[in-house]
């Protein structure tokens, strides 16, 4: 027999999680990860948890959709599962601006177009059905561009990302449920990034009709468990009347493990496919979590810490291009510019696990997911600071760490 070589145990350090997502899992999600017992897919208690969670997500999203519920694995997965019911031809409008959005619009493009589009381009299809209205990296989705491509191309579905992770956007949802509701297209939201993050209800946004998160950023659950996905009474007829080409990532198959099924909720789930105890555990103990610190709550404290940080950031000299209350992205002092590659790769080797944008410009991004505290804030500007003046800033960071104290201070004596 040929050797066989036997790795070391694999160590992974614990590092800063400083970027757009994934965030800091909560260590009693780890615990629940961890102390789940040995159990099956179809064991009482793991059914029983797949229902409460549906439960909780139904409070956490503000919804009554029936079809509520997580999707194996990551946001790409929920996702996946939304555009699932744009069939090959339907006419479809995605706005894009930035990284995520572009993959959103990937997406749509392989889901609409029809064979002899696929196979003239498989990896990049440009289906005649398809509209992508790309909006420059940097610049939020505006309810007037979304209403005038709706009126204009009347497509059957709408896409848009809620909040763009690539540039740190927001992009208006408001405005484009309008547009949607007053042109009766579908529309689909990329809430990834917000869930968990913004506090809304997505049954206020009426020209919505599918809605899909990640277990990963606001829902703070890596040990890779469920992306919540949402899905309207109209939705799911024009699915079932459709039909789609998947098993594993069929909307109403998928639902019957969580106890969804002929579009009521039943008390028991039905197989759909094999689930993890352990991810059932700590899915659940972060949807506990989040509703214990209240997803109003949550949204006041990650304005609060990132205002603190876009100020200490500012401070220093750098330019923030961003408006999500998660991430801060930014652009280095005029006398560091072009090297921001070089800054995060050498805050990275240090266990600073901060993020450039992924597709051009390059900009720096600094995420606080789960990392709420003056603490975490304080640490994460210090850090910064001494990447940048190690490559020659020059910031005075005593006066900045104070200035930091400040906000802090302030704060506290406001309560
Ligand atoms: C992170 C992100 C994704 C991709 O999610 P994965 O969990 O990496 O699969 C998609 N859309 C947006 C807006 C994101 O922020």
């Amino acid at each position: 027999m040929a050797d066989i070589t036997i790795f070391p145990q694999l160590e992974i350090p614990e590092t800063i999680a400083a970027g757009p997502g994934p965030g800091n899992t909560d260590p009693r999600v780890l615990q629940r990860f961890a102390s789940a017992g040995v159990a099956d897919h179809m064991q009482a208690d793991v059914l029983r948890g797949m229902i409460e969670a549906k439960l909780m997500l139904r409070e956490i999203m503000g919804t009554s959709n029936i079809h509520t519920f997580g999707v194996a694995g990551t946001g790409w997965s929920g996702l996946d599962v939304m555009f699932s019911a744009v069939m090959p031809g339907d006419k479809v409008v995605v706005f894009t601006n930035g990284t995520f959005s572009g993959i959103d619009g990937l997406t749509v493009r392989m889901k609409a177009a029809t064979a002899e589009e696929l196979a003239a381009n498989s990896l990049d299809p440009k289906p005649a059905s398809v509209t992508i209205v790309d909006v420059p990296h940097g610049e939020s989705v505006t309810g007037e561009i979304v209403e005038a491509a709706l009126a204009k191309h009347k497509p059957k579905w709408a896409a848009m990302a809620h909040w763009e992770t690539g540039s740190g956007r927001i992009n208006d949802l408001r405005g484009f449920s309008d547009a949607c509701e007053k042109h009766g297209v579908m529309g689909l939201i990329d809430a990834v990034s917000s869930l968990g993050v913004e506090d809304f209800r997505i049954d206020d946004f009426p020209g919505v009709h599918g809605w899909a998160s990640c277990p990963q950023k606001g829902i703070c659950c890596l040990p890779l468990t469920y992306a919540p996905v949402s899905f309207t009474d109209r939705y799911i007829q024009t699915l079932r009347a459709s039909g789609t080409r998947t098993f594993v990532h069929h909307p109403i198959m998928e639902a019957r493990h969580w106890g969804i099924i002929d579009g009521k909720d039943v008390e028991k789930g039905t197989y759909h496919r094999t689930h993890s105890a352990y991810a059932v555990a700590a899915f659940h103990e972060a949807l506990r979590i989040l509703l214990q610190d209240g997803v109003a709550q949550r949204a006041r404290d990650y304005a609060f810490h990132e205002a603190a940080l876009r100020d200490a950031v500012t401070a220093m000299g750098c330019k923030v291009t961003s408006n999500m209350t998660s991430l801060v992205v930014l652009n280095l002092p005029d006398k560091l510019a072009g090297r921001e590659m070089e800054l995060v790769q050498s805050c990275r080797a240090t266990g600073f696990g901060i993020w450039p944008t992924l597709s051009e410009p390059v900009q720096v991004r600094i995420g606080i997911l789960n990392l709420l505290t003056q603490a975490a804030i304080t640490d994460i500007v210090r850090r910064f600071g001494a990447a940048m003046n190690e490559m020659g800033a020059d910031i005075d960071m005593d006066g900045i760490i104070a200035r930091l104290d400040r906000h802090f201070e302030t704060a506290m004596a406001a309560q």
